[in-house]
């Protein structure tokens, strides 16, 4: 069955000539190395959106089936010496033909980003149902479902001053995100305490979606708008009386890798937009650059590193964070030995190809185990974490944490309650 015979007109997705089919980008992708089709990787995936595009070849349901595969996990793009973009020719895909071939989960996953995760109240009332049926969908075998802890949120300031004794160095607002907000509040919360703890005056913006998940789902006037919200909400003037280093402007700090990527690159030629991809760092980074100290309370124990996908390929600032963890353990930083797969979070990819998703889990699972199964794992993005969690198992004797939470742990103390 042909689904459509040109969704996607010749021209209309940008720099897929680009690709010169040296297959660097093949060892790298987390699809191919499960499945060793050429539709499961990016040469093969990029030639299928040619001919399509240009016309010698229809949509099939098989070749749609090999796009929607692709976890956007971006590693190719490393890889890449002719600078292919697969988050935009995935976005640009998606987008044309979603609408047209959509199958259930793809359904699904659409009114949930729409309709639910863009809206926070919903979103709310939506988490506020999942703690109460947990239990039950636990039962029937779901994963990467929240802890009951997580679905429990704790309260959050509208804002925290430097600790006193500090020189204030600038200003800083934290990008609180939505499903982010909702279950990960104690890292944003460890997020602004370190902050703070060096001098920064920190406000949380309002909770709000940044639209990163729109974007991998091809819901691109989503994204822009929801983007746009953000850089209106977090670009607003800081703290009233906030007197800051007139070399430090106001910062805008997401420890979301997932987020951080896609508002880095902002999807319309608009200067708000801009503004903030140039103000926008994470925590680590921001650190990074100042001069700090030993920690008063360092980790005792060997803590594995595990770089989400949009850390590494998107942010780039895996270094940064590698360097401050160094710093604050006592044993070292554990890298991950074996190939550096995507852990098979990828946003709702679980929903969407759930088989693939927890084969890919499980790879990462036998990495750790590989590396000695180091009890304390550190990865900085909300979906990883989810991932880690429900891979490690409840009760087991080990610690998933975000980074932000080690390196607040390490220099202000444990957390307050
Ligand atoms: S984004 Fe990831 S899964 Fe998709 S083609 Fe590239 S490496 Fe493979
Ligand atoms: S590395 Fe880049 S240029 Fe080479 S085959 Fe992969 S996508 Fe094409």
């Amino acid at each position: 069955m042909t689904i459509s015979s040109n969704p996607m007109p010749s021209g209309e997705i940008p720099g897929l000539e680009t690709c010169i089919h040296c297959g660097l980008c093949l060892p790298v992708c987390p699809t191919y190395a499960i499945d060793r089709r050429e539709s499961q990787n990016p040469r093969g995936r990029i030639a299928a959106l040619r001919r399509v595009s240009e016309e010698r070849a229809p949509l099939t349901p098989g070749l749609v089936a090999g796009l929607e595969d692709c976890l956007v996990c971006r590693a190719c793009e490393s890889a890449c010496p002719a600078g292919i973009s697969m988050e935009g020719l995935l976005l640009s895909h998606r987008t044309a033909t979603r609408p047209t071939h959509a199958d259930r989960a793809t359904r699904l996953e659409r009114w949930l980003l729409d309709e639910v995760i863009a809206h926070p109240e919903r979103l709310e009332l939506g988490l506020g149902a999942l703690r109460a049926v947990r239990g039950g969908l636990a039962r029937l075998g779901m994963r990467d479902l929240p802890s009951k802890e997580r679905l429990i949120p704790r309260d959050l300031p509208d804002s925290i001053e430097p600790d006193p004794g500090q020189r204030v160095r600038g200003s800083v607002t934290i990008l609180r995100g939505c499903v982010t907000d909702r279950l990960f509040r104690s890292e944003t919360l460890a997020a602004g305490r370190l902050l703070a703890h060096f001098g920064y005056r920190v406000s949380f913006g309002a909770p709000g979606c940044c639209g990163a998940l729109h974007r991998h789902a091809g819901l691109a006037d989503s994204a822009l708008r929801l983007s746009r919200e953000r850089a209106r909400d977090l670009l607003r003037e800081p703290l009233s009386g906030a007197t800051h280093d007139a070399l430090t402007p106001h910062v805008i700090v997401s420890d979301s890798a997932g987020c951080h990527a896609a508002l880095l690159e902002p999807l319309a030629e608009e200067p708000a937009l801009h503004d903030l991809a140039r103000r926008l760092t994470d925590t680590p980074s921001l650190l990074s650059t100042l001069e700090l100290p030993p920690p008063a309370h360092p980790i005792e124990e060997p803590v594995a590193f595990f770089p989400p996908c949009h850390q590494s390929h998107g942010t780039h600032t895996v270094s940064a964070t590698r360097a401050l963890l160094e710093h604050v353990t006592k044993a070292g930083v554990v890298d991950l030995v074996g190939e550096d797969f995507c852990c098979g979070a990828a946003g709702m990819y679980v929903m969407r190809r759930p088989e693939k998703s927890h084969e890919l889990g499980e790879r990462a699972r036998e990495r750790w185990e590989r590396s000695g199964s180091p009890r304390i794992i550190a990865t900085g993005n909300p979906g990883c974490l989810l991932r880690w969690e429900s891979l490690i198992g409840a009760g087991a004797n080990v610690e998933v944490v975000h980074p932000v939470t080690l390196l607040a742990r390490a220099f202000c103390g444990p957390e307050p309650l």
